[in-house]
């Protein structure tokens, strides 16, 4: 899936090397300067580019996203952002939630704060989680991976209110719009009246005249997903990356949930990973070992090298190759490859061989 990245720093209009204090100092300037509510006449515009802003400091604000977009040029968590529907306002409002705590609405929003905030309490879609994966070889390089799952998305048809266009609300014909129900019992003792929630309509006194016949009054539709995702290069057995947004639909047009994705590295029969650093064995002839030799090994990350053994090396040496291990997916910085050599003393031995080691067992005053 071929993808513009997005310059981040001249989103916010900082160096690359900007502090963390001026990243937020810039962010907080321009969040205010474009707030869409305070650009009436081109409000689309102003959204975008509110949450444009806001996506630039959630990555440049995260010493780890930033390391990552710093490496790759994209973060790997924020790759379906653009997917989710609905408004961007609300998904503006849901990521200052995230990240922000609950400050922002009364920095923002003043006044109206509770009003909005009341409505990114409609309920907010699942989460999902998926599992994919991958070689070896391709945790330490990295992969583009299709991947395919189910979700629901917003009804189009009804807008995710699930409510028939045109149709609108009716009184409740089961409490006739009082929200509740009245229940009488007799006994011997006398009339007992108990009054409890109308469930027909939730205590509203109203319910929907025709449900949308779309979704069938969920304002939710199941829908495949095929799409690709980035697993950033070094990336461990285990690793969870989120897509925030990517999840389902929430409920009454509220907010989508995220994805989850667990990335299981297959383990390799030869390179183990520790940290960032891989190790392995390989095996040389007793007589390199004694008079040393170079040996090709072969690298996690594909290809191979040359190792100098010395003359002497014992069973079990372990040599070190600098910066062959895994990369780390905050930094980048590569672990080290640790190559133990093991001996190998043959089963067998000709008769031209053994007459030979005699010869040496004699030299050595070696007792045999
Ligand atoms: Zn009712
Ligand atoms: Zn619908």
């Amino acid at each position: 899936m071929p993808r513009q990245s997005k310059d981040y720093y001249a989103i916010l209009g900082v160096p690359r090397d900007a502090s963390q204090e001026d990243i937020k100092k810039a962010y907080k300037k321009l969040i205010k300067q474009w707030h869409p509510d305070l650009h009436p006449e081109n409000k689309k515009e102003a959204e975008e580019k509110f949450k444009e802003i806001q996506e630039a400091y959630e990555v440049l604000s995260d010493p780890q996203k930033k390391a990552m977009y710093d490496r790759f040029g994209y973060v790997g968590e924020t790759e379906f952002a653009q997917q989710s529907s609905g408004s961007p306002f609300e998904d503006v409002f849901r990521d200052f939630e995230s990240f922000f705590g609950r400050d922002v609405f009364d920095i923002f929003f003043g006044e109206r704060g509770t009003e909005e905030r009341q409505q990114t309490r409609r309920r907010s879609g699942e989460d999902i989680s998926i599992t994919v994966e991958i070689d070896f070889t391709e945790s330490l390089v990295g992969k583009q991976i299709p991947v395919e799952y189910d979700r629901y998305e917003k009804c189009d048809h009804c807008d995710g209110q699930g409510i028939e266009p045109g149709s609108g609300y009716q009184t409740c014909p089961r409490c006739h719009g009082t929200g509740v129900i009245r229940e009488e019992r007799r006994s011997v003792f006398g009339v007992f009246v108990s009054t409890k929630t109308c469930g027909t309509c939730g205590g509203t006194g109203k319910v929907v005249k025709e449900k949308c016949h779309v979704c069938g009054g969920t304002g939710r539709v199941k829908k495949r997903i095929r799409t690709t995702v980035n697993i950033p290069a070094g990336i461990s057995d285990g690793t969870r990356l989120r897509i925030d947004g990517a999840g389902n639909a929430g409920y009454g047009g509220g907010p989508y949930g995220d994805l989850y994705i667990v990335v299981h590295v297959k383990p390799d029969k030869r390179f183990r990973r520790q940290d960032d650093d891989i190790y392995v064995d390989v095996s040389i002839d007793y007589i390199q070992a004694i008079l040393g030799a170079t040996i090709k090994i072969d690298l996690p990350t594909g290809g191979s090298t040359m190792l100098r053994i010395p003359p002497g090396t014992q069973p079990g040496s372990i040599f070190r190759l600098k910066g062959e291990g895994a990369p780390s997916v905050r930094t980048g910085k590569r672990g080290d490859l640790y190559v133990t050599v093991n001996v190998k003393i043959p089963d067998s031995v000709s008769s031209e061989e053994a007459r030979l080691l005699k010869e040496l067992a004699k030299i050595r005053g070696t007792n045999i």
